[in-house]
């Protein structure tokens, strides 16, 4: 059934409850639909239609949800924020990733089909469309140069935030927290680009890539992946990841409607 088909909304995808609290708080002209045990919420973001929703973790909640804001929202765009684990020695925890391509890392039906390829599909990477990562890139970059006005001194030295980067390339999704440095290691050997890891973006890269349906993926780093990706995971969503949420979109929005206007 469609609920709304208001032109040009915008998906917002979270994995976890604390990064959806601080957008929530600005969202205007609000009305909630609960559709298949979620809550999706309608309203307007700086000016901006838009539809969010806790998806849930993992690759089947990312794709049962992003098939609901299409059929019942006709999004016109999604994108997920969230927190991931760092694959790579130049990503520390901090630093924020956008994905330029995405690929399932436990997807292995080998020897029938190449390890990675999603069956009968010819695919195991799907990309980002160019416009809207580079739009997302930029609200990025404008936060990080003015990180000091959101966080305060004490914030930085505890979270070690003094020299955020931005960084953008592979980012792998798979039905598995990583918190192994072996398991890190040989997923590395076979992805030799790969950035990040978490649990949703290449699932709902999939279901997108079936709709034509543009998507982006931004992560912000919380864990190395490894002995210590546990460790104060809530208090960085809490404190780190979802500031950063919230000051990143609100720049996407707001570049988004000078350009318009
Ligand atoms: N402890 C959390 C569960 C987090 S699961 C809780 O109690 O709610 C991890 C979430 O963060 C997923 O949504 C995933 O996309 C992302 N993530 C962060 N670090 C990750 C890692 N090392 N491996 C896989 N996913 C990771």
């Amino acid at each position: 059934m469609l609920i709304s088909n208001k032109p040009n909304t915008t998906g917002l995808i979270f994995a976890m409850r604390e990064e959806q609290e601080g957008l929530e708080a600005f969202i205007q002209h609000k009305t909630v639909h609960r559709i298949a045990k979620r809550n999706f919420i309608q309203g307007e973001l700086w000016g901006h239609p838009v539809v969010m929703v806790l998806a849930g973790i993992g690759k089947v909640a990312a794709a049962s949800t992003t098939n609901l804001l299409i059929h019942h929202f006709q999004v016109n765009q999604l994108i997920l924020s969230g927190v991931a684990g760092a694959a790579d020695p130049q990503l520390k925890v901090g630093d924020i990733v956008i994905a330029e391509t995405l690929l399932q890392h436990d997807m292995d039906a080998s020897p029938l089909f190449p390890r990675f390829e999603i069956p009968l599909t010819g695919k195991s990477r799907f990309f980002v469309q160019q416009d809207l990562h580079m739009a997302l890139q930029n609200a990025t970059d404008q936060f990080i140069k003015t990180m000091h006005q959101h966080f305060s001194a004490s914030q930085i030295t505890e979270f070690q935030l003094q020299d955020v980067k931005s960084h953008t390339g592979l980012i792998a999704s798979g039905d598995q927290f990583i918190h192994d440095s072996k398991v890190l290691k040989e997923l590395k050997q076979a992805l030799p680009n790969l950035l990040a890891v978490e649990m949703e973006g290449a699932a709902i890269a999939q279901v997108c890539d079936e709709h034509d349906l543009a998507f982006a993926i931004l992560r912000t780093i919380s864990d190395s992946a490894d002995e210590t990706a546990h460790v104060d995971f809530l208090s960085f969503v809490k404190n780190v990841a979802a500031p950063y949420t919230l000051e990143i979109l609100k720049n996407y929005f707001e570049n988004r409607k000078i350009q318009v206007d």
